[in-house]
């Protein structure tokens, strides 16, 4: 933790303040890892290091709710894949050959380039336990990159047949020693979660089964769910809710299938809702459910997914999250054959959904999302004097449509900064990215002797 004062000065904030849209100028002092102060102008003291904000928004760090990070060596491989090829490809050929090392890379290379996107916090849902060396790995590379984390401990990644087709095997009770070894402090940086295959992956019995581990380990549960065909076939949200076990802890990613009825359980019970758009539109999962989580005010927020299938930045995920509802709200007009005379969901409702949706989505409200005073200084600057942003008549819009990762200019997490002036402070990132590029071509490699990988 740092023991630094940093003052941030001269930016404009965009934040959220009990709630309420704040979009100002104003100073903020971090001590430690602490937000302690926001004012319009701060005093500096020769104990305080001057971050200059001139030209610049500041936000909180982004949050990505759902992401396999071990994943991330593999771009491209995914890129016109359907959810079957994915389960087939990814989960049945390239994950059983996974080493402990690939896990580490995979994550630290994910966890470094979510960083230099403006994500602070991410869920890293982590179906590659192949062995507890494979969670330790995972651990390691999250824990190197300076990211705050959800560690979402997940299944082996030894067997997609075994594992996720209607699997009869419950989670590995290893949960307990993982989280007996490496999650003592509650404070950390990285926390634990459970990271489940649900109803649609894993019979119903075994689902509760893995639930009722989760609450006895008092963290965190996410699952699949509503994932084309899979939601209405397996009415994962109504059998959970027949035993009585939906509850705040569950968290659920897509959504896409479920139905209305579905939606107001999750309201009534406080789950959480983690929107994908860019992979469900892709994969064949339906259309992405954020104007239905919206009106059922369900907590939302959004994740990248897969960045073996695409980019690793929320700033795509937010455009596609808002112009894919727009989308579907605007067809229903044309379908009545009307014009549409007003959009339905604005830029603000998705930059929410990447900060205190975020953080809500998380259980983490109290203690990221927004920046104000008492909360931890998870904080990005984002240069607005560059092409392609800049003139700027619109700040969310700014956030939300037109920047991109080259636009972040400083990350702090924690009261640590990880990117200063465009550059991750992280040393080794081009040797980091040759050590990712020989692991996935190994593994490509035997997957597929005949053709040389193009890791060009
Ligand atoms: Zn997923």
């Amino acid at each position: 933790m740092s023991t630094r004062k940093i003052v941030i000065k001269g930016g404009t904030v965009l934040t959220f303040q009990n709630d309420r849209l704040v979009c100002d100028k104003l100073d903020i002092l971090v001590e430690k890892d602490t937000i302690t102060c926001i004012e319009k102008e701060i005093e500096v003291s020769s104990d305080m290091e001057v971050i200059s904000a001139e030209g610049m928004i500041v936000s909180p760090g982004l949050i990505d709710t759902h992401r396999h990070l071990w994943e991330s060596a593999f771009k491209g491989t995914a890129s016109n894949w359907t959810l079957m090829e994915y389960l087939n490809g990814m989960l049945g050929g390239i994950a059983p050959k996974m080493s402990p090392l690939d896990v580490y890379l995979g994550n630290l290379l994910g966890a470094l380039e979510a960083l230099n996107a403006g994500i602070t916090t991410i869920f890293d849902w982590s179906h590659i336990m192949n062995s507890d060396e494979h969670a330790e790995a995972a651990i390691k590379g999250l824990r190197d990159s300076g990211i705050r984390a959800k560690f979402g401990y997940g299944t082996p990644g030894t067997s997609v047949w075994e594992w996720f087709y209607e699997s009869k095997k419950p989670h590995p009770v290893n949960a307990y020693d993982i989280k007996k070894n490496y999650f003592s402090a509650e404070d950390d940086l990285v926390t634990m979660a459970l990271a489940i295959r649900g109803p649609e992956y894993s019979e119903l019995e075994v689902a509760k089964q893995d639930i009722l581990m989760g609450r006895d380990l008092g963290i965190q549960i996410s699952m699949h769910i509503g994932g084309g065909s899979f939601g209405p076939k397996y009415k994962g949200v109504q059998k959970l809710d027949q035993l009585g076990l939906l509850g705040p802890d569950l968290n659920f990613a897509h959504g896409n299938t479920l139905n209305d009825h579905d939606f107001k359980l999750l309201a009534d019970h406080g789950c959480s809702l983690s929107i994908t758009p860019e992979m469900e539109l892709q994969m064949g999962l339906g259309l992405p459910a954020t104007g239905k989580a919206l009106k059922h005010n369900i907590i939302c927020s959004l994740g990248a997914d897969m960045v073996a299938g695409t980019s690793g930045n929320l700033f795509d995920q937010m455009k596609t999250a808002l112009q894919a509802e727009r989308a579907i709200q605007n067809e229903r007009h044309f379908q009545k054959g009307e014009m549409s005379e007003q959009l339905a969901i604005q830029d603000l409702d998705i930059f929410k959904m990447v900060t205190m949706g975020g953080a809500k989505t998380l259980g983490l409200e109290n203690k990221i999302g927004s920046l104000e005073v008492g909360k931890q200084a998870d904080i990005i600057l984002v240069d607005s004097h560059k092409l392609g942003i800049s003139p700027i008549h619109n700040t969310v819009s700014a956030m939300v449509l037109y920047a991109k990762e080259h636009d972040v200019d400083t990350v702090v997490i924690a009261g640590n900064v990880v990117k200063k002036n465009g550059k991750l402070v992280y040393q080794t990132t081009d040797e980091l990215i040759l050590e990712c590029q020989n692991s996935a071509a190994v593994i490509m490699k035997q997957l597929n002797p005949e053709t040389e990988p193009k890791m060009t």
